[in-house]
Parts: structure tokens; sequence; C-alpha cells
């Protein structure tokens, strides 16, 4: 193959991102961080964007990895992207593509006047909370210490997957039985509700990296030994590890900012999300 002239104007990072987790879970065959401990991060292309508004294309995780893939080539192995490292990425290329800003809209739960804030982008990574040693583990009396660690790209694709799924059938139901009675719509609603609960519980499973056993010091990292455990511990306890594991998938980029009416000057945090296929907004 001949060597491309226009090479030298192809896209350059436009910016460089420090990921939440610092690396911590990565070999440099998944991420290959800068001097810095930094990726470069580039701007969506035309095929990125096509890619991000095929909703079926992103509901089966490979367009949103090719989008990674392209948008921040430092990231050699998007599979094993942790879901902190993912969001900042995120926002690291919404604002390479948009000049550093982000539009979103939000209704006054005062007076539902529709708001129209912008973000910047640069301000939320500059207020990234990083991942401490501190979050990793949970004792459990004195007796086992628990350590866990963030969802990762494919954790989080399975359960995006499946609550799309769960949220449609619901949603057929609806449209073909108009009048079937509240009762039965409470009872499936439930029973969804249910099954998002057992993949929670299965990926904060995953989320398990080893049990620490203090006294007899021994380290149980055996994945069906973990599940067993977690299985058979209290509800208590199960949601003592959920929590912490929630807790660590929410570090990173801020996940609310306080936001005023410009209507009736109603005050409020507002949460943000960053799921690609919103975050990125719809082409017009
Ligand atoms: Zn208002």
């Amino acid at each position: 193959m001949s060597i491309n002239p226009l090479k030298q104007y192809f896209r350059q990072a436009i910016l460089y991102v420090k990921l939440p987790t610092q690396g911590r879970w990565y070999t440099s065959d998944d991420v290959t961080f800068s001097s810095e401990g930094e990726v470069g991060v580039y701007a969506l292309t035309a095929l990125d964007d096509i890619l991000l508004n095929t909703p079926d294309a992103m509901l089966n995780g490979q367009a949103l990895e090719k989008v990674i893939s392209n948008c921040c080539p430092d990231v050699k192995n998007v599979k094993r992207l942790m879901l902190p490292d993912l969001e900042a990425i995120f926002v690291g290329i919404k604002s390479a593509t948009n000049g550093g800003k982000a539009d979103y809209d939000r209704k006054c739960p005062q007076c539902n006047h529709e708001n129209s804030f912008e973000l910047n982008c640069q301000h939320l990574l500059d207020s990234t909370m990083f991942i401490n040693e501190d979050d990793l583990s949970i004792n459990f009396g004195n007796d086992l210490i628990v350590h866990v660690k963030p969802y990762d790209f494919e954790m989080r694709q399975l359960f995006t997957k499946r609550e799309f799924e769960e949220e449609r059938s619901l949603r057929m139901f609806d449209e073909q039985n108009k009048d079937v009675d509240e009762l039965t719509k409470a009872t499936l609603l439930g029973q969804s509700v249910d099954r998002l609960s057992q993949m929670t519980f299965s990926l904060v499973s995953r989320s398990i990296e080893k049990i620490e056993m203090v006294k007899e010091k021994i380290i149980v990292d055996n994945r069906d030994h973990i599940n067993e455990w977690l299985v058979g511990i209290s509800k208590a306890q199960a949601d003592m590890v959920i929590e912490s594991v929630n807790r660590i998938n929410g570090i990173g980029v801020p996940k609310t900012i306080p936001v005023l009416c410009s209507n009736c000057n109603h005050q409020w945090e507002d949460t943000l999300t960053f799921d690609p296929s919103s975050f990125f907004g719809k082409r017009s």
C-alpha cells in the first residue's frame, strides 16, 4: 500500500483525559497511557455519528466498541474498560466533538418550564473523582474483607441490553393488551423488576475480585465459591456489597449538578447521565 500524503491532515487528539481508575485494572495491552497518565481523545467522525444513531447497532456492543476505539485509540481493549473510565471517555469525546460543550434540556419540577443548559465538559472532567484503595474493600466485622471493582464495558452492555429488552416487552404488552387490568400490569412490572435485580446480583458477584478471610489468612478468588457465598448471606449483607459496587461505578465524572430555572428561579440538584445514545444527541 502506498503512503497516503493526506495522512498529516488526519484528525488528531483534541484533548487528554485522566481516567478515574488511573489504570488500576489494566495491562499495557488494554490501555496505553501517556507519561502524564492520560489518554488522547479525538472528535467523532461522520461514521461514528451514524453508528451512535443506529439503535440496533448500539444494542449489541460492537458499534459502541468501534466508536470508542476510533475516538480513543489509546484504548486497545474496549471490553476491559471500567465504567467510570468509560464515562470520562464519553465526556471527553463529547467535548472534542462539540467545542467543549454539551447541551441538555431539563423541565423545571416547580413550573414545568423547559430550560436549556450548556455543560462545560472540561469543567466536568476537571472535577473527576479518582478511585482510592479505600473504595475497594468492605469489612464484614473482623472476619471478612470483600474486595470489589467497578463494572466493565461488557457488564455495562449486558445490563443495558437486558434493561432495554425488559422495557420493550412491557411496552409491547401494553400496546397489545389495551384493556388489561392494573393488577396484571403491576404483576408483570414486578416480574420485570425481579429479573433486572437478578441480573444486578450476578453482575455484582462478578465485581467481587476476592474475599479475604482475616483470621484464617486465606484469600478466596474462586468464582463459584464467591457466588455461593453471595447467594447465601443475608439480604442486609448482600445490599452492602451491591451498594459498594454501585458506589464505585459512580465515582469519576460528577453525576449531579446544581441547576437554576430561568423562569421561576427554582434551584435543584440535577442528575447527569452519560448514556451514549442520548448523551451524544440525535442528528437533525
Ligand atoms: Zn421553574
